[in-house]
């Protein structure tokens, strides 16, 4: 069933970053202008992405030719686990995989520890391997760490040399400690409503008055529609025109090519 579409009383807006903006280190065309057009709108910026502390991402938007972006409105994957973990266990002990971005923010308010973890947390991006694999399910199976996972996406897109990549996201590779403990992981990304309701709380506003503009049916409109808020698919990343929307998951109240088209059904 199509969501019925709102009046365009936004008062704020969320973007997801990657197939929204930019493909690599390439803006889509339209993108700087739209983010031009919605800047005196308050807007925050949530990824699955665990990678890039905020900092690094607004280089690499200014980079691509982003301008008014500040680093305060981005809010990633682990920026949300790690508020969890610190909601769960103030001062936790972990035990991280993954790239300097999770690592950088875990440290903040946790302290690594391969021995005693209250937490073996799998981020998406670099790091994995055997050693860090058999420590995590050590630490599982026999110290009562608990399974988190940055985010629930399988695989991701990238690019490399100008073609088109996948690579594998946080959701595969967690899956083989979830295979070799047979315990429940905790994922936190979307579609769960942590980054959302981080965001949120930021803006100060209810989710009905946000708009969510993502390129994933199954992770950016499910975890806003779920929680009321408005929702534009945007189908210039994983899912392109004519593919059918999934079934089993909220429809979108604004379905279109194009961030300019957006616009366009928005009057902005
Ligand atoms: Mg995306």
């Amino acid at each position: 069933m199509n969501a019925p579409k709102h009046s365009p009383s936004i008062k704020g807006y969320l973007l997801d970053m990657d197939g929204v903006l930019y493909h690599g280190m390439h803006a889509l065309k339209d993108a700087p202008a739209f983010i031009q057009r919605i800047q005196d709108t308050p807007t925050r910026f949530i990824t699955n992405n665990p990678i890039h502390p905020p900092k690094v991402i607004t280089e690499r938007l200014s980079l691509m030719g982003f301008t008014g972006i500040q680093h305060t409105q981005i809010i990633t994957s682990a920026m949300a686990t790690c508020l969890w973990l610190q909601q769960q266990k103030p001062n936790f002990q972990y035990f991280a995989i993954g790239a300097q971005g999770l690592h950088d923010e875990l440290n903040h308010a946790g302290t690594f520890n391969a021995e005693q973890a209250d937490f073996v947390v799998v981020g998406e991006g670099p790091g994995l391997d055997y050693e860090q694999l058999s420590i995590g399910i050590e630490l599982i199976l026999n110290k009562g760490a608990k399974l988190v996972g940055t985010n629930p996406d399988l695989t991701v897109d990238s690019m490399k040399d100008g073609k088109h990549q996948i690579l594998p996201g946080g959701g595969a590779l967690i899956a083989p400690f979830i295979a070799a403990t047979q315990v429940q992981a905790t994922i936190i990304g979307k579609p769960e409503p942590l980054l959302y309701e981080m965001a949120l709380q930021d803006l100060g506003l209810k989710p009905e008055e946000c708009l969510m503009i993502g390129d994933r049916p199954d992770t950016d409109i499910q975890g806003a529609a779920v929680l009321g808020m408005q929702t534009a698919l945007v189908r210039t990343g994983r899912f392109s025109p004519g593919t059918p929307y999934p079934a089993g998951f909220h429809k979108p109240n604004w379905d279109v090519s194009s961030l300019t088209e957006l616009s366009a059904s928005l009057s902005l």
